[in-house]
């Protein structure tokens, strides 16, 4: 069994209190690890040592060159360590091992991507005058705080990190106490590479004392946040206290729309994906089924008869193609929606309940499950269930379409399938979401912005646009030599 620590100012230690927290394999409910539980003080004592690396320059002036190599030589750790990195991602949230494989690709990517951008010609210089200029520039921000949830562990964090690194900050991480596995693995990662002592910092333990923290410190400049939308809210409220910069990037309830002229059979393969890959605990996963009328019994028909097939079982088995939820209470909280669903007299067309048979009685797996009948005003389509729950909504028209896609607090995701591709382009910049797809779903790009209008969140993380989330930037106006103003006369 493995034991997690904490590593701080460059040494791996458990929590102050002692504490510990079992840390679980959803599959099966077997105790994989056991992570020492920080509380505030671990998490004020990791920011104290950012803030005093920040402070001397160490990382911060390094030439960029330098930086980059650092970013370079992580992510070749990653590569070497790939196989036991995803398999230890499938052993603590439950995901199929060819997504975690994705996933840890993904994640040396982003680390390359960001060592490659930052080597980039950048800033601007305006020349205001013969003798003057203005330059601008890209500074870091300083420590930054990483908070990360539990459905992607390794690539969220390592998404916010390449940034929050090549651009010359400090920082604190501090992944979900439900997985902390493979965020202890990068951080091995780290000291192999050589990162100076105290630029890299993870704490470990709840969002409700750790966390808020970490969010609440004046050491703190920055507050980098993937997760829920409300804990996204409470996050801003506390960071506007000494106005922090915070970047959120939270929950959805994205809306797959079909048109009538689709093939049918690819239709529903993709709607399939869109919702249960990961189990439906993906930010972005299309929780809402968007079918016009004229097809909507024959689609449905076949998606259900399609989504009963779909084979159920541990990750690490190379015929299972849907694992467990990350957790009991997560389950919990899924199996409530769908008792809510009912309640409110949607129809069950297939699933809805907990799969205990088997083999499976220990672990926390739930039946695909979708809902029709539905209307726009029930908590189950209005409301991020993160879970294997997708609901269908029937459209007429275009125009209805748009308004049902639009009809939630969210924003973050949404598709349209449509042959037509001039009416699907049309229709497509009529969602209000950050992150669109045509004819196909789930593709992220590094290189691309990634998050949410409306509620789904604040900035925007990957591409050049995460870079700035992880920087000030300054003008410098400057002239080559000082005259008088001659502004005063006396
Ligand atoms: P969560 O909000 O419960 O927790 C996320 C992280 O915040 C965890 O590390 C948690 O410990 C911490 N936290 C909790 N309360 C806190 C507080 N008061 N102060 C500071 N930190 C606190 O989310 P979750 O259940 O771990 O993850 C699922 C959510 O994440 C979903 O809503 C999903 O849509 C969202 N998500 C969004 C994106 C995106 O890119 N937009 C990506 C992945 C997940």
């Amino acid at each position: 069994m493995m034991e997690l620590n904490m590593f701080i100012d460059g040494e791996w230690i458990t929590s102050t209190s002692g504490e510990k927290r079992e840390v679980i394999n959803p599959a099966n409910g077997e105790l994989i690890a056991v992570a020492a539980e920080g509380a505030a003080e671990d998490a004020k004592y990791a920011i104290s040592v950012a803030r005093k690396t920040f402070d001397s320059g160490i990382w911060s002036t390094l030439p960029f060159k330098t930086r980059a190599k650092y970013l370079h030589n992580i992510a070749n750790l990653l590569e070497e360590n790939a196989e036991e990195i995803a398999m230890l991602e499938t052993l603590n949230n439950g995901k199929m091992l060819l997504a975690a494989k994705t996933d840890v690709q993904n994640a040396i990517e982003c680390f390359r991507y960001y060592a490659s951008l930052i080597t980039q010609p950048e800033g601007e210089i305006f020349n205001v005058g013969d003798s003057v200029q203005t330059i601008v520039i890209r500074e870091p921000i300083g420590v930054c705080s990483l908070i990360v949830p539990w459905n992607f562990p390794l690539l969220m964090a390592s998404w916010q990190i390449a940034p929050a690194l090549v651009a010359g900050n400090t920082f604190i991480l501090k992944p979900s106490e439900i997985t902390p596995v493979t965020a202890v693995k990068l951080f091995e990662i780290f000291e192999k590479a050589g990162v100076p002592t105290g630029v890299a910092n993870l704490v470990m333990g709840p969002g409700s004392t750790v966390g808020s923290e970490m969010v609440d410190s004046n050491l703190v400049d920055k507050v980098a946040f993937i997760g829920g939308t409300e804990t996204g809210q409470n996050i801003m409220r506390v960071a506007a206290e000494n106005t922090k910069k915070i970047s959120l990037e939270l929950g959805g309830k994205s809306p797959t729309i079909v048109f009538a002229d689709n093939d049918l059979e690819i239709a529903v393969d993709n709607a399939l994906f869109n919702i249960f890959l990961n189990s439906g605990q993906v930010c972005t996963a299309a929780s809402r089924l968007l079918i016009e009328d004229s097809i909507h019994d024959q689609f449905v028909e076949r998606l259900v008869e399609r989504a009963k097939k779909i084979v159920i079982g541990h990750g690490n088995k190379a015929t299972s193609e849907m694992g467990p939820l990350v957790s009991e209470a997560h389950m919990q909280k899924v199996l409530r929606y769908i008792e809510i669903g009912k309640q409110e007299g949607a129809i069950l067309a297939c699933g809805g309940n907990r799969i205990i048979d088997n083999g499976f009685e220990n672990g926390f797996f739930v039946e695909p499950t979708i809902f029709t009948n539905t209307r726009p005003d029930m908590r189950i389509v209005q409301e991020e269930i993160f879970g294997p729950v997708l609901v269908i909504q029937k459209f007429k028209d275009e125009e209805e379409a748009i308004t049902l896609a639009n009809d939630t607090v969210f924003g973050l995701g949404g598709a349209v399938f449509c042959k037509d591709l001039e009416k699907a382009m049309r229709v497509v910049k009529k969602i209000k979401a950050g992150i669109t797809w045509v004819n196909c779903y789930h593709v992220a790009t590094i290189q691309a912005p990634w998050g949410g209008y409306k509620q789904s969140g604040i900035g925007r993380g990957l591409g050049i646009f995460g870079l700035d989330e992880f920087s000030e930037i300054k003008q410098i106006n400057v002239s080559y030599k000082a005259h008088p103003v001659g502004w005063f006369s006396n």
